[in-house]
């Protein structure tokens, strides 16, 4: 694991999370989605909560009832021990879809992995298994959104309108076998398809990647849940 070495290794425990709160625990503050807390812990949640947490969050966005500008330095006191996220977000790096407003949610809910066309490298990996294996995340969204410019060089490059350019190789190719699905099964949008089966695509490869997610997945502990966002409405919609 990258956070052993310096110290010859051998804990379980990354050192920067030395206060985790401990399970079934008392949460270490916040009410939820609605309340006047928006920052820290929400307390041991199961996969199922957590969806729902995000569900809320969403609605909350979409409906002006979002209240992130309450969020303050002040929160930083019920986040500085420890964290304690309840949810993965792998979000596409488009400025139009920041998952902490999308979800509505303050300092210490969201553990956010952030790149072009939502794909996971192995930096990406290593990531989130972190959060599921030591911060005990219940719940990983793989978020797309329709209007996706990565996904659309892929399809520009899959329907041979342009040529792959080298310095975006590393975005672009991981990106081309979910429109090459999606093209295979005659979908009539195949933007819209493409960036769907995409975040399918990469949740189905995180569900196989890494021990420690497959086991969290077999012992009910997890759920992973690909999700589009769509970029004119705000809404997102979950598949699973
Ligand atoms: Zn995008």
């Amino acid at each position: 694991m990258f956070w052993r070495g310096r110290k010859g290794g051998g804990g379980e425990r990354p050192p920067e999370e030395p206060q985790q709160p401990a399970p079934g625990g008392p949460p270490a503050g916040g009410d939820g989605p609605v309340g006047p807390r928006f920052s820290g812990a929400v307390g041991d949640l199961t996969p199922d909560a957590a969806l729902d947490l995000l569900r809320a969050g969403n609605r909350a966005f979409l409906s002006g009832e979002g209240v992130l500008a309450q969020v303050s330095a002040r929160d930083l006191a019920m986040v500085q021990g420890a964290q304690h996220p309840f949810a993965v977000v792998v979000a596409c790096a488009d400025s139009r879809t920041p998952p902490t407003l999308l979800f509505n949610q303050g300092l210490g809910r969201l553990f956010i992995v952030r790149v072009a066309g939502n794909t996971v490298d192995r930096r990406g990996l290593a990531s989130i298994v972190y959060a599921v294996k030591y911060l005990k995340c219940p719940l990983v969204v793989v978020l797309g959104h329709t209007g996706c410019g990565a996904v659309a060089a892929a399809q520009a490059v899959v329907e041979g309108r342009a040529e792959l350019d080298p310095a975006l190789e590393e975005m672009v190719t991981p990106i081309i076998p979910a429109v090459l699905q999606a093209r295979a099964r005659g979908a009539a949008d195949l933007a819209d398809a493409s960036v769907e089966e995409n975040a399918r695509r990469v949740a189905e490869r995180l569900r196989t990647a890494e021990t420690a997610l497959a086991e969290a997945l077999a012992a009910g502990r997890l759920k992973i849940v690909p999700a589009v966002k769509n970029i004119h409405t705000g809404e997102v919609s979950f598949f699973g």
